[in-house]
């Protein structure tokens, strides 16, 4: 990333939300449920897995959080209706727990028991470090209820995520391993690009080492073929860990690796809060972030002349 365009990726957030809107369209399938089901079904159709996520980070009340958790059961009704290949993600701020720990826990567990009325699987994402204890807190108490239809998802920007591994070691969980998106201090995150790429491949083989499924979810080709490197030492067949991708992102890889034989899940926002979400993605993005910079600042020119 040019020194000009991490520049502008700060000023993302002082974009107009029409211009993010434009901009981001290709990470989102749309605002309703029938948008998610088009996409999978083309994603499935393609040979590819998904995970639905309900879009639901600028929620602040009670009822908006019971609201994402009925939006889930609509979602495993459609899924199982049209019969598509598709598990779902939450995030824990959606369902509440910046307003209470039980609360969170009770709709976390009704979308648990809905999803394992279909045979169907929960994943938690996991946000910003200030949730991580709660997420593996509220992870842990649900497996030893029993409910083993969930995974979780571990960062490996984060430092103590090599210790959470063992830690969890007991659950053998089902675990996405990613690079972790959110920014964090260099006293508990590794900041440096390289030193992300090396804690993710020693978390991953401490994954494998415990037993665990893992699903890989990363774009960075160096990642992807170090990973798939370590699956082939460890002589894992196709069903024994997953790729991951997000919607809009490398399209012409994931083809080229669902063909190599992996299995591929996409990751499927859909929803009216897509506001956060599509600004991490374009943050995300060098080339989006300098190009709707320079959109915004032709059309506060033109506006302004
Ligand atoms: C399926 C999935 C689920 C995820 N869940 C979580 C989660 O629960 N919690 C969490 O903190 N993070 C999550 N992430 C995000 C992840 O942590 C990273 O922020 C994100 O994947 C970018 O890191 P990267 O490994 O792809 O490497 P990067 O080095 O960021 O990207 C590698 C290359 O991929 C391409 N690329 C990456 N992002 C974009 C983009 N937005 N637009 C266009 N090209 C792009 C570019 O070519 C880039 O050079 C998830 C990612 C995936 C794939």
């Amino acid at each position: 990333m040019s020194l000009l365009d991490s520049a502008l990726v700060r000023l993302l957030p002082a974009v107009p939300k029409p211009v993010v809107q434009l901009f981001s369209s290709r990470y989102i399938a749309g605002p309703r449920l029938e948008d998610a089901v088009t996409t999978v079904r083309e994603l499935n159709t393609g040979g590819k897995l998904a995970t639905v996520d309900v879009l639901g980070e600028e929620i602040t009340r009670e009822e908006e959080t019971r609201a994402i958790a009925q939006a889930y059961r609509e979602v495993f009704a459609a899924i199982d209706d049209a019969a598509l290949d598709s598990n779902v993600s939450v995030k824990l701020t959606a369902l509440g727990l910046d307003l209470s720990y039980d609360l969170c826990r009770e709709n976390l567990l009704d979308v648990v028991r809905t999803s394992a009325g279909y045979g169907n699987f929960v994943r938690i994402d996991m946000e910003d470090s200030s949730t991580t204890d709660d997420t593996l807190r509220l992870y842990r108490e649900l497996r030893e209820d029993g409910h083993d239809n969930l995974g979780v998802v571990l960062q490996a920007r984060l430092r103590r995520t090599l210790d959470d591994v063992q830690a969890l070691a007991d659950l053998e969980p089902s675990v996405r391993l990613c690079k972790g998106i959110y920014l964090e201090p260099g006293a508990i995150a590794f900041t440096e690009y390289e030193a992300v790429r090396a804690n993710f491949l020693r978390c991953l083989d401490a994954l494998f080492d415990s037993g665990c499924y893992v699903a890989v979810a990363t774009h960075d080709e160096w990642l992807i073929a170090e990973s798939l490197a370590l699956i082939a030492e460890r002589d894992l067949a196709p069903l024994e860990y997953e790729l991951q991708m997000l919607l809009g992102v490398r399209e012409e890889r994931r083809d080229e690796l669902v063909e190599a034989g992996h299995r591929l899940r996409v990751y499927v926002p859909f929803g009216e809060h897509w506001y956060r979400y599509s600004l991490r993605r374009l943050q995300e993005n060098p080339a989006m972030a300098g190009t709707i910079a320079r959109a915004t600042a032709g059309r506060v020119l033109r506006i302004s002349r």
